[in-house]
C-alpha cells in the first residue's frame, strides 16, 4: 500500500488498541508513535517514504534481504517490541503503539495481491488479495477503517438510532403490525333482475 494509506491505518489500528493499553486513543503522542511504526517495515524499500530518510540502510537492507522479505514477518515484529522494550529500555506506553503500527503494516501490506512472506525465513507468501496498491479502492478501504476506528474512539459516540428517527426510520426490532383492510362491500344485485322487476307492474295495468 500507499504511505498515505499506511499512516492512517497505523492511526486507526492505534485508536482502536489504545483502551487495551490502558492508553488514551486520541493522545498525539500514541497517534504519533503508531504511525512512525506503521511506515518502519518498508526500510527495506530505498523509494519508500522511509527508505528514502534512511537510506545507506534501506538499500542495505534491501540489497540483503529484498523487498518485503524480513521486515515485513512476523519475526521482525517480535524483534521490533523486544528491541524496543529490552534493547533500548522504551517504556512499554511507547514500545506498544510502535509494534501496533508495525502489526498494522502487515495487515494492509496482507490485503494486497504481492502478500507477504510471514513465517520468513521460510518460504511461503500468504495474502488475502482484497486491494491492490495504487487503485481507487485503497482509499476507501483506508476511509472505511479509519472511519470505524475514529467513531470507537470517541468518548461518547453518538447514537445512529436517534439520527435515523429524525428523518422518520426506525430501528426497533418489533415492527408495529399493519392495519386491517376495510370489510368489502355487498354485491350488487344484477341489473336485469331490476329491469324485469320494474316492468312486471306496467304489463298488469
Ligand atoms: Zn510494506
Amino acid at each position: 500500500m500507499m504511505a498515505g494509506s499506511h499512516v492512517a491505518l497505523g492511526a486507526a489500528a492505534w485508536m482502536l488498541a489504545a483502551p487495551h493499553f490502558g492508553q488514551d486513543a486520541l493522545r498525539p503522542l500514541g497517534l504519533g508513535l503508531a504511525v512512525a511504526g506503521a511506515l518502519l517495515p518498508d526500510v527495506d524499500h530505498p523509494k519508500s517514504w522511509a527508505g528514502r530518510r534512511l537510506r545507506p540502510v534501506s538499500t542495505v537492507v534491501a540489497a540483503v534481504f529484498g523487498h518485503r522479505g524480513v521486515t515485513h514477518s512476523l519475526l521482525a515484529l517480535v524483534g521490533c517490541w523486544a528491541a524496543l522494550r529490552y534493547g533500548t529500555g522504551v517504556p512499554r506506553a511507547w514500545a506498544a503503539p510502535v509494534v501496533v503500527g508495525y502489526l498494522s503494516h502487515l495487515l494492509a501490506d496482507l490485503l494486497t495481491p504481492g502478500g507477504l512472506r510471514l513465517a520468513w525465513p521460510l518460504r511461503g507468501t500468504w495474502a488475502l488479495p482484497l486491494c491492490r496498491s495504487g487503485s481507487p479502492f485503497e482509499p476507501l478501504v483506508v476511509a472505511l477503517v479509519l472511519s470505524v476506528a475514529a467513531w470507537s474512539a470517541l468518548p461518547d459516540p453518538p447514537d445512529p438510532r436517534a439520527a435515523l428517527q429524525r428523518v422518520g426510520l426506525r430501528l426497533e426490532r418489533g415492527a408495529e403490525p399493519l392495519p386491517r383492510p376495510p370489510p368489502a362491500p355487498p354485491p350488487a344485485p344484477p341489473a336485469r333482475q331490476n329491469w324485469a322487476a320494474q316492468r312486471a307492474p306496467g304489463r298488469g295495468g
